[in-house]
């Protein structure tokens, strides 16, 4: 049918843009590790994903056994917490992930996150004001 390869994935921090990351790459049937530090985050996606792990992502060896180093591509989703955030990617960049994407919460945070090996920048808040935007514009909306 013409569909991507399956891949690995690492979904770290499961709010609501890590959950919903980790939930479409599950139903699109690739494999998902999820990770968080909180319990309840966790054992909310358990069912819906390959592995779901209760970690503090800034403790390597956590990353290591949940399997991190198997990923082709890993997401650090966590948010409020910047340093833990940056933390997370320098982590991940270490350990050899080929493509580490990583939340920003602005652009001097994405800024730091380029400079430590961010393969890719998001920023889901911004990203997402532009597409309803392109959206409303296109006139591809329902009309009352
Ligand atoms: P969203 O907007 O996606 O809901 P947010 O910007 O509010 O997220 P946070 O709630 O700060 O972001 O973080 C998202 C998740 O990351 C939370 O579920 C939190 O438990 C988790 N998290 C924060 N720090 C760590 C850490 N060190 N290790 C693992 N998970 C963490």
């Amino acid at each position: 049918k013409g569909g991507k390869a399956l891949k690995q994935f690492a979904v770290i921090g499961l709010g609501r843009f890590g959950t919903s990351v980790a939930r479409t790459l599950s139903r699109m049937g690739h494999q998902v590790i999820a990770i968080d530090s909180d319990e309840a985050k966790v054992e909310a996606l358990m069912d819906e994903v390959t592995t779901a792990v209760q970690a503090d992502a800034r403790d390597e060896e956590a990353l290591k056994a949940a399997g991190i180093r198997n990923v082709d591509v890993a997401i650090v989703a966590i948010g409020e917490n910047v340093e833990a955030n940056i933390l997370v990617t320098l982590i991940v960049k270490e350990l050899g992930i080929k493509c580490v994407v990583a939340k920003a919460i602005n652009d001097q945070h994405g800024k730091v996150l380029a400079k430590i090996g961010a393969d890719r920048i998001v920023y889901p808040e911004r990203d997402m004001g532009v597409r309803v935007a392109h959206t409303l514009a296109s006139g591809n909306v329902l009309e009352h």
